[in-house]
């Protein structure tokens, strides 16, 4: 096979203690799965079924790296969330087979130009100016759920420069991560090397150039990444 330029390579993540790499496919997103973010988002959390987005896998930011302030926005927000890596996939996942689908887990943060995102649900438009830009998706290392199980309680949290941001516990999902996986395969056809943010608990806020993002779930890790 030939190409006219180089393919880009393919995006990876560190899986913890070992030499072979999860290779990325997909990064979906799920909106407004804490009550209590919900809320703040001026939403019922009551009322609605998941949604979702999804980020380019090349905005993943692995190894600590720094998280650049993005163009075009004066309101960057943290959102610290769990990742599901996906070790298989399929159409139409039942529930009762979802969790088997999993790989692994990791720490993500959906870093979100709000102000981008605002205007456009506003408008009726597209969030990927919001949510899809370069960098925006920090992402631990994974560890395998063959090693720490399938996480449905413990604290998940994110702090700035020292001081507790958010915080909530992965009890409190609105969707379960195997509710997850079954309702986004019906949408879309899922694969290994998928990976799924499951959404942020309150407490979202501004970052600024110099802000030190450390967070982490019980459990699963930490992230810590450098707003520059
Ligand atoms: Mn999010």
């Amino acid at each position: 096979m030939t190409y006219v330029f180089e393919p880009p390579p393919v995006i990876s993540l560190w899986i913890e203690g070992e030499a072979a790499r999860f290779p990325v496919h997909r990064i979906y997103c799920v909106g407004r799965n804490y009550a209590e973010h919900a809320r703040e988002m001026g939403h019922d959390p009551n009322r609605e079924p998941p949604f979702f987005f999804s980020k380019p896998a090349d905005t993943l930011v692995i190894d600590g790296g720094d998280f650049p302030y993005p163009g075009q926005s004066q309101d960057v927000h943290h959102e610290i969330e769990l990742v599901a890596a996906l070790g298989s996939g399929g159409d139409n996942i039942a529930e009762a087979d979802a969790l088997s689908h999993v790989f692994g887990y990791g720490v993500g943060l959906d870093m979100t130009r709000r102000d981008l995102q605002g205007e456009a649900k506003k408008m009726g438009r597209p969030w990927d100016t919001g949510k899809g830009f370069e960098h925006s998706a920090p992402c631990s290392n994974l560890k395998r759920a063959a090693q720490i199980g399938h996480p449905s309680s413990g604290r998940i949290w994110l702090d700035v420069n020292g001081q507790t941001r958010q915080q909530g516990d992965l009890a409190d999902l609105i969707w379960s991560i195997p509710e997850m996986i079954a309702y986004l395969s019906t949408l879309f056809t899922l694969r290994a090397g998928d990976l799924i943010m499951t959404g942020t608990p309150a407490g979202v806020a501004a970052v600024k150039r110099g802000d030190v993002l450390e967070g982490g779930v019980e459990g699963v890790g930490t992230l810590r990444t450098r707003v520059v």
